[in-house]
């Protein structure tokens, strides 16, 4: 069966998503041979943006967080589009993303499954108070609060816990899926990679331009630009242009 195939006959799709889902909009990956894990820093990234990094070296984790996690021109990709076409058209019950960037939100995108938080959600660390990632973006040193306190984007860092009511609503909607498209993901990030295994429907596919551990578990493996594969796919919506 092709991907045409199983996307059409089916009608609760999930698509499980990571970094891979944005390179086409310019973002770079972690993991690829471009990505951000391969580029030389002083202090590697996977510690600049950990819980412990971030409190004992405020100014220098927004320095890099400035820099490299918030790319705020950015614009949804044909990936985005197609997923949020799909919802609407009733094909696809969920995203489930792995990434921060808001870009399927901006696609049209209503149920998204955000496991790392997001760059444009943040919040003081005394007071609470809530600030875009416009605020962070043009802050400089230590982004403060009006009460003085920090400003922490929701994003997940390192060592911290993934939020409850997220996981529980990815995990539902994964359990509940005809298929699942897992696609742009090294499945290297835990616990995010295994909610896979929840997965209890007939497809399982996997689009990602390299091979991953999961690929020899699928009905479907496509070593493809995500966006490529999904943009040649049908809207599924009448009225409206592919
Ligand atoms: P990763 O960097 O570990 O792996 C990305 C995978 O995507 C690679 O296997 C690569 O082959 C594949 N890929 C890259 N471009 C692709 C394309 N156009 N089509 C198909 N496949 C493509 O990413 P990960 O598994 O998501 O783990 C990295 C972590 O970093 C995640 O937790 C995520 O939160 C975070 N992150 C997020 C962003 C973002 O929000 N855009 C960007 C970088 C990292």
């Amino acid at each position: 069966m092709t991907l045409a195939d199983i996307v059409e006959r089916s009608s609760r799709i999930v698509f499980f998503g990571g970094a891979g889902v944005s390179t086409e909009s310019g973002i770079p990956d972690f993991r690829s041979a471009d990505g951000l894990y391969r580029q030389k820093y002083d202090v590697p990234p996977e510690v600049m943006l950990s819980a412990s990094y971030f409190y004992a070296h405020p100014a220098q984790f927004f320095r890099f967080y400035r820099e490299k996690m918030l790319p705020l021109a950015a614009k949804p990709n044909a990936a985005h589009i197609r997923l949020a076409q799909w919802e609407r058209a009733g094909k696809l019950s969920a995203v489930v993303t792995q990434n921060i960037d808001g870009l399927h939100q901006a696609a049209g995108s209503r149920r998204v499954y955000e496991l790392h938080g997001s760059i444009h959600r943040n919040h003081c660390l005394s007071c609470k108070k809530f600030y875009p990632a416009s605020f962070i973006a043009e802050s400089r040193g230590i982004p403060r609060c009006s009460c003085g306190g920090i400003v922490k984007p929701d994003v997940v860092l390192y060592e911290e816990p993934l939020d409850g009511e997220t996981v529980e609503g990815a995990v539902r909607a994964i359990a509940a899926a005809d298929t699942l498209i897992v696609a742009g993901t090294s499945l290297t990030v835990y616990p995010a990679a295994s909610f896979v295994d929840y997965f209890r429907g007939e497809n399982l596919v996997l689009i990602n331009r390299d091979p991953t551990p999961l690929d020899g578990k699928c009905t479907l493996v496509l070593h493809e630009k995500v966006g490529e594969a999904l943009g040649a796919l049908p809207s599924y919506l009448s009225g409206e242009t592919a």
